[in-house]
């Protein structure tokens, strides 16, 4: 399916546009019109989906440290790599953290905005340089007077937290500023009530890009799936390599073609495509069932109740 972004675009003014700022690095903004995901048709073998972690499978909460992804949507997660569909996701958070959030479920991570990559548990690959040591220790003398405001270290970045004092947001943005300005080759970028400093070219397009070369999600079509403006790289890589993108919110400047309104909405969506592959596979079982039948033959194994898809 070919990418629609192409179809919105130019519908803002240039100052709008440039309200998405540069979390897309390389790429214009398009502000769009989002419209409502469709149901998809593929097969689950050819299915690749990219999902990141708050906001889009977990709610937000006053504390990064309370967040959920619901058992339903673990259980959801399960069952639609049971059936074959390639899934993984991408998050600001620390690798291991986004582990602990996802158990039982054994996808593919990234995390730290593509500063980390986990293909596998125990296995982490570490692609940023490591943080400055002077960065979060200034950060953080930054902060001492901002109450409800803290510094979060992580593998290859730092980020400062301002969810519970908005009305410091633009006071922790000079103040990143101020910090990255002494650290050639590190970048500001902001998310959902938090300014974080990264490595300069590392974002979840890149980590996207790079599962995507891997065996397990070659030659799929990829669908990324997020809330935020770091989400943005992942959305503009998944449609430059023929997939899509949802965002997942209100109504926002984006490269996502589709759009839908929260947490609870894309459980629904991602529950019914399952069903849907599911209905699928029964209807091929019945096929096959009956052909065995005529023959003389039953389904003898549960591969074979379930055929070779
Ligand atoms: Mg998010």
């Amino acid at each position: 399916m070919k990418c629609m972004v192409e179809n919105f675009a130019a519908v803002r003014t240039p100052h709008e546009r440039s309200t998405l700022g540069p979390a897309a690095e390389g790429m214009s903004p398009v502000a769009q019109q989002p419209a409502l995901p469709p149901d998809l048709f593929l097969h689950p073998s050819r299915l690749a989906l990219f999902l990141d972690v708050d906001g889009t499978l977990a709610p937000f909460t006053a504390r990064p440290e309370m967040s959920r992804i619901p058992c339903a949507t673990r259980k959801l997660l399960k069952r639609l790599q049971s059936q074959g569909v390639a899934l993984a996701v991408l998050s600001g958070r620390p690798l291991a953290q986004v582990r602990r959030l996802l158990h039982p479920v054994e996808i593919p991570i990234v995390g730290s905005h593509g500063g980390q990559l986990g293909l596998q548990p125990g296995r982490i690959v570490r692609s940023s340089p490591l943080l400055p040591s002077h960065l979060a220790g200034r950060l953080e003398n930054g902060v001492s007077t901002l109450p409800g405001v803290w510094v979060e270290k992580k593998p290859g970045a730092v980020a400062v937290h301002w969810r519970q004092a908005p009305e410091v947001r633009w006071t922790i943005a000079e103040l990143v500023q101020q910090a990255v300005q002494q650290a050639p080759g590190w970048a500001v970028m902001e998310g959902h009530c938090v300014h974080e400093i990264k490595a300069k070219g590392r974002h979840k397009g890149l980590g996207l890009r790079r599962l995507m070369n891997q065996p397990a999600f070659r030659g799929r079509w990829p669908l990324a799936v997020g809330d935020d403006r770091t989400d943005e790289d992942a959305f503009v890589a998944a449609c430059g390599l023929g997939g899509a993108a949802i965002r997942i919110g209100e109504p926002a400047e984006t490269h996502a073609p589709w759009q839908l309104p929260d947490v609870a909405s894309l459980a629904i969506w991602l529950e019914r495509q399952l069903r849907r592959i599911e209905v699928r596979r029964v209807s091929r079982s019945t096929q096959l069932i009956t052909k065995h039948a005529g023959n003389g033959f039953g389904p003898k194994s549960k591969e074979g109740e379930y055929g070779t898809a």
